[in-house]
């Protein structure tokens, strides 16, 4: 199902890139949020955010506001003029939201793993017109990712928008969040007119991860940024570890460096063609090994051999590993293409085998 989709259109803010979104993770008290979106305001970020229903891991913690909430983000679109965005994870969420007058409302990574929940957000959308933006599903599946997207826009919402913000994974080293990137860049690939944003502040889970993030995703050609900030992160009641002071995410903004995506370049055009050539070599050294392996296949049928020699595979693979390495290349990666490669070619002498 193709998403049939308009421009988000924002009131008052700009085309350009980076679309910024940022506030606290959850809104505390009348006065953090009052005092977090009024410096916000003054160093120019337009659109505020903050949870007011929490979806925590583990009950007894910090679990929202509530409706209580959405009255101090009404003072934050009154008093500062600043666009207002928060999470809807339930009918009751979208109801509240809308009447207190909510821009942009974003579903929760948690809520995007299930689609009877965002069946339930997308029937109570119909007929409505606000920006939704879609997190990315905790685990890393592209495919309930853009189910969600087509879910919603399936109940007519047209202005949508992805928001990245890296999957769950059992062992956390230097992420809370993974970012692996080449699903963004799929779904880039997949729904080009989809403007999607990064979320620093849940993939990285630290503050010193949140500008080389949002550096990471400028340079890939995302739209926007969706961070979490506080005006007093230390004592923030939740996520404190990953938010950051207006002070120092302006900061971290203004040092970022956009650089223009369709901006093609005469060596550009030049280095794409070395890499056409490349391909194309690649793909002709492959379609030869390929003929060699069905030759090996004749052989091995004549002799009654069995296709594959264990010992010859691992020989392979780790000579390749080790080649590949003394070439600057990851040996993890060299092996994988040459596990697809070896896969590809017990398939050909099967065909053969079995002629
Ligand atoms: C959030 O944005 O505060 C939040 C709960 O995010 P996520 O759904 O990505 O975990
Ligand atoms: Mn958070």
């Amino acid at each position: 199902m193709e998403l049939e989709l308009q421009p988000l259109a924002l009131p008052g803010i700009p085309q350009e890139r980076p679309i910024v979104i940022a506030g606290p993770c959850s809104a505390e008290t009348e006065e953090q949020v009052m005092n977090t979106a009024t410096s916000l305001a003054n160093r120019g970020i337009k659109i505020f955010r903050a949870g007011i229903w929490k979806p925590r891991t583990k009950p007894g913690g910090f679990e929202g506001i509530g409706v209580e909430g959405l009255a101090w983000m009404q003072r934050v679109k009154a008093e500062t003029g600043m666009l207002i965005a928060t999470e809807v994870a339930t009918p009751k969420h979208v109801e509240e939201s809308l009447k207190a007058g909510i821009d942009i409302l974003w579903v929760g990574a948690r809520t995007t793993a299930n689609p009877f929940a965002v069946q339930e957000l997308a029937d109570s959308l119909k007929g409505v017109d606000v920006p939704v933006l879609v997190k990315n599903p905790v685990n890393p599946d592209l495919e309930l990712w853009i189910g969600a997207l087509q879910r919603i826009n399936g109940a007519g919402l047209k202005r949508l928008g992805a928001i990245h913000r890296g999957f769950s994974s059992y062992d956390k080293k230097i992420y809370r969040n993974l970012p692996q990137w080449h699903i963004p860049i799929e779904l880039r690939r997949r729904i080009p007119e989809l403007p999607i944003f990064c979320d620093p502040s849940h993939i990285g889970g630290k503050r010193e991860l949140v500008a080389p993030l949002c550096q990471q995703a400028m340079d890939l050609g995302f739209d926007g940024i969706i961070a979490e900030s506080h005006c007093n992160p230390d004592a923030a009641w939740s996520d404190a570890s990953q938010q950051v002071t207006p002070d120092i995410l302006s900061y971290i903004l203004n040092l970022l460096v956009i650089r223009k995506e369709k901006h093609t370049t005469e060596s550009l055009s030049e280095l794409r063609s070395q890499i056409d050539e490349c391909d194309n070599g690649i793909i002709e050294v492959l379609a030869k090994r390929m003929r060699v392996c069905r030759e090996i296949g004749t052989f091995k049928k004549e002799h009654n051999m069995t296709i594959l020699q264990t010992g010859r595979y691992n020989e392979i693979l780790d000579k390749r590993g080790a080649q590949g390495a003394l070439c600057g290349m990851g040996a993890e990666f060299v092996k994988k293409v040459f596990e697809a490669i070896h896969e590809e070619s017990v398939r050909q002498q099967m065909e053969i085998i079995n002629k």
